[in-house]
């Protein structure tokens, strides 16, 4: 057997060009600090985009792996398994919701939220109700469904014909819905606070209004908290923080701390729809994956770690805000809990990639949420000296590209 070296260069050799990862490899993690191959330490704000919800090698989810890796790793849905039904009657007691269906993936989780949508209406009410109203900006996924529901074109250009039935209104905008949405409408999906879109939160009156406008038309509520849940904005789900309850919800990234696990959460009224035959997954409920999530949701659906959300993020704004008293830079600060966008001033727009860029080069990994908004989603049990460093590199990493760049008039 020869040895291939492993560098980034390997990446543009041997894999499709759908992602362009930085120039760094990770090679561990703990908590909130990463090290690449040359033993480099990063303070780690991404949190593998609101995935890594405890950070990483949390000793909980570590053990709670090993042990069942000892016992059983998969069966098929022709079993069903002790993970798998413990974490549905965690996931249950917890939330609105009476049943579950799992996958692997937010995108999956939304791909059968949708599919329940349209087969609940068709059951109850005729063929004729398949209308989807969605919102522009939203993100639920690369599968063609919920590419075509999301609000953002460039990721359906080139992939059409995509699936039909299906239109998007300004998010926050209740006169729009108003307009929209009819008797032929199955279902309205939104994420309690677009995350791909640019961290923009719903009003809370918008988020009743299409509570009351779904009641109306008899349409299903969907609400998407691949990014939003699993304690991200201090609540368990965001949707106990708006006041409304979905009929299906959809929860992923952080329900496995990063281990690949979705689920699609749903009340007794429509969960009759997905009957027998009618929709699955090879893996969904995959003992592992449930194992770890248990272990995630025991360990996050806690006073200690859903209170810090909010002291956590009160630093982070602080922080924040003294580099902007200092550079000028942010427009706005805005999200919810350790759901964090910082948009850009406007001859910034266009740039975030250029921060987080140097922000690397400064040892702090956060993200982008758009071309305009820096985004970070650490771990929810972030040291607040791992906030402080993280933000000190963040600072330094500003002060190079204003020195650096010229901004576009
Ligand atoms: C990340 C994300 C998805 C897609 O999840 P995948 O696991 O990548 O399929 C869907 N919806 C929202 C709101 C997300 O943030």
């Amino acid at each position: 057997m020869t040895t291939v070296p492993v560098t980034r260069a390997l990446f543009d050799d041997v894999m499709v060009p759908n992602y362009n990862p930085q120039q760094f490899v990770p090679v561990r993690g703990e908590g909130s600090r990463v090290w690449d191959q040359d033993d480099r330490e990063y303070v780690d704000f991404a949190g593998g985009i609101a995935v890594n919800a405890l950070g990483h090698a949390h000793p909980a989810l570590v053990s709670a792996l090993k042990d069942q890796a000892d016992k059983l790793w998969h069966l098929s849905n022709t079993c069903t398994n002790e993970p798998a039904l413990r974490l549905a009657k965690k996931l249950t007691d917890a939330t609105f919701a009476d049943k579950v269906f799992f996958c692997s993936s937010g995108g999956e989780a939304n791909e059968a939220a949708f599919k329940l949508a349209r087969k609940y209406a068709y059951d109850n009410f005729g063929p004729e109700k398949h209308e989807i109203i969605a919102f522009t900006q939203a993100f639920h996924g690369r599968t063609l469904f919920t590419v075509s529901v999301g609000g953002q074109q460039k990721y359906r250009e080139g992939f059409e014909p995509v699936p039909g039935g299906i239109s998007h209104v300004p998010f926050n905008d209740i006169d729009a819905l108003k307009a929209a949405i009819s008797d032929k409408t199955c279902a309205v999906v939104m994420e309690p606070i677009q995350g791909e879109g640019g961290i923009i939160p719903a009003d809370p009156e918008f988020a009743r209004a299409v509570r009351e406008l779904c009641d109306e038309h008899n349409a299903l509520l969907v609400y998407d908290e691949v990014q939003t849940g699993v304690g991200r904005t201090g609540h368990l789900y965001a949707y106990e923080g708006l006041g409304v309850a979905p009929d299906i919800m959809t929860t992923a990234k952080a329900l496995g701390g990063g281990f690949p696990v979705g689920a699609m959460l749903c009340t007794d009224k429509v969960a009759p729809s997905l009957g027998f035959g009618t929709h699955g997954s090879t893996y969904g409920g995959n003992p592992l994956a449930c194992a770890v999530a248990e272990a995630a949701i025991d360990t996050i659906n806690t006073p200690e770690v859903l209170s810090g959300v909010a002291d956590k993020r009160a630093i982070f704004v602080e922080e924040l805000e003294k580099i902007n008293a200092k550079h000028q830079i942010f427009k706005e600060i805005r999200g919810a809990g350790l759901l964090i966008g910082a948009e850009l001033i406007d001859v910034w727009h266009g740039k975030a990639a250029k921060f987080l860029a140097a922000a690397r080069d400064a040892g702090v990994m956060i993200l982008v949420a758009g071309p305009n908004v820096l985004r970070m989603t650490p771990s929810l049990i972030i040291p607040e000296a791992d906030i402080r460093e993280g933000m000190a590199r963040l600072e330094k990493a500003i002060a190079h590209v204003l020195e650096t760049e010229t901004a576009e008039a």
